[in-house]
């Protein structure tokens, strides 16, 4: 008798306790460097906003994207799932184009469906390159609301106007790359007016933020920057020591106070989780045109640590100790199952979701689940991350850089990333016990993959 009446009472007293649901913020870069950062150890970048994000929050170190280039890495936190499961790779083109017919698929539930169906509004602002046709755009998504760039900027290059080849990203003009602004499915600018994208882009999520203040809301805001070709406002031109890239560098930083003082301002800090990142490393190639990698080896385009290990904060007063700095591995995929679960979402049990979930390292500083990181290339596993030990079975050099062709490796190179961080020193001769549990690794893996067909091959005009 008492159990009948205790068990009610006690779901309704915990009811009750739970707290609200949190607000998700994910501020998602292009093509930033690990090195970037002023808490990242940047000499001549400031970052005062990203630096107190930093002291107030965490600072991830070992905190890795899906795939060196946008697209794939986009699609992994977008669904939580790696980007050969959902098809949205290629070992033929490396990304999505204008004259691509593909897209996210229909199936996959994206980090905003989720969401959206425990009650939160959302928005997307900035870059989605998850497909352009407008099946694949952010509102047919789960998103409320979408303002943006649908691709990369230096898309829709127009070869007749300003000078040929990488003389344009020198001294780059709006004219030059005629990239559509949109409205949810319409386009209301071409070309973009670049110069005042992170400016518009921040407006938008700001006034959005301050709109949903009875939340919860769920904001994606992915910059376009630090994508080449660089812009910035008229307020940022030659300011920064670092030159073009810094000015826009410094720009984001704005951006991002701007976000953090709303969300201060509106009183929802304490119940806003955020967290900021980039899909990918440094295009190197770019000369200072491109970002830094810091201590890490090489950048966008490979599976060396510089392509794909990010300059990662996550920022929820009260929640989050205060300037704490955890070495525990991370993924973007984690970044949904982690959101999804202090939302009170479902996160996908009928296929394999590689994301885990980071509460534990978020809330206590504690061990994360996460104990591997696979490197893809396209379709092809290239490097896989066990604990502190990495093994490359295949190396590739950066995007636009040479080798253009892979190497295979036989046994692999192995290194001790927490030891040896810029990968220097390989020391596969000594652990061919290490070499084992790794392989048997991947035969697990390998088990559990089943790659889809490939988004990034079709063509305009042949979507299925
Ligand atoms: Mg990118």
């Amino acid at each position: 008798m008492f159990c009948i009446f205790a068990e009610p009472n006690f779901t309704f007293a915990a009811n009750a306790a739970e707290p609200p649901k949190p607000n998700v913020v994910v501020i998602f870069c292009d093509d930033l460097g690990y090195g970037d950062l002023g808490c990242f150890g940047h000499p001549t970048i400031r970052t005062p906003n990203l630096d107190r994000m930093a002291a107030e929050g965490m600072k991830l170190t070992q905190f890795y994207s899906a795939s060196p280039v946008c697209t794939p890495s986009r699609a992994a936190l977008m669904t939580g799932r790696l980007p050969a499961r959902n098809g949205m790779c290629s070992n033929k083109r490396r990304v999505l184009f204008p004259n691509s017919g593909g897209g996210i698929p229909a199936n996959e539930v994206t980090f905003a469906e989720a969401l959206k169906d425990v009650g939160y509004a959302t928005a997307c602002v900035g870059k989605w390159h998850l497909g352009h046709l407008p099946q694949f755009l952010p509102t047919n998504n789960g998103f409320d609301t979408y303002f943006g760039i649908p691709y990369s900027n230096d898309m829709d290059r127009l070869n007749d106007v300003g000078p040929r080849g990488r003389a344009a990203f020198w001294d780059p003009k709006v004219e030059y790359w005629n990239v559509p602004l949109m409205r949810d499915l319409e386009i209301i600018e071409r070309p973009a007016d670049q110069n005042t994208i992170t400016k518009r882009y921040t407006d938008e999520a700001v006034k959005f933020i301050k709109s949903h203040q009875d939340g919860p809301f769920f904001v994606y805001l992915a910059h376009s920057m630090m994508h080449v070709p660089l812009f910035r406002s008229r307020e940022f031109a030659d300011t920064s020591l670092r030159g073009l890239y810094g000015d826009a560098m410094e720009e984001i930083d704005w951006s991002v106070g701007q976000v953090l003082d709303t969300l201060r301002e509106t009183g929802l800090a304490d119940n806003t989780l955020v967290w900021f990142c980039s899909d990918n490393g440094p295009w190197l190639v770019f000369d200072t045109h491109g970002g830094s990698a810091g201590l890490l080896r090489e950048g966008k385009g490979t599976t060396w640590e510089g392509g794909m290990r990010e300059p990662t904060l996550a920022w929820w007063p009260e929640h989050i100790p205060a300037g704490s700095v955890s070495m525990e591995l991370g993924s973007t995929m984690d970044i949904y199952t982690t959101s999804l679960k202090l939302a009170g979402a479902d996160v996908p049990t009928d296929r394999v979701v590689d994301g885990v979930d980071l509460s534990p390292v978020l809330v206590g500083n504690g061990p994360s689940p996460r104990k591997a990181v696979f490197y893809y290339r396209g379709y092809q596993l290239m490097a896989v991350r066990m604990g502190p030990w990495k093994a490359h079975f295949v190396t590739h050099g950066s995007y636009g850089s040479e080798p253009r062709q892979a190497k295979k490796h036989d046994p692999p190179i192995l290194y001790h990333l927490d030891h040896d961080p810029s990968e220097k020193y390989p020391i596969q001769n000594e652990h061919p016990d290490v070499i084992d549990k790794i392989k048997k690794l991947v035969l697990e893996h390998q088990s559990q993959m089943q790659p889809a067909p490939s988004q990034l091959e079709i063509p305009l005009g042949k979507t299925k």
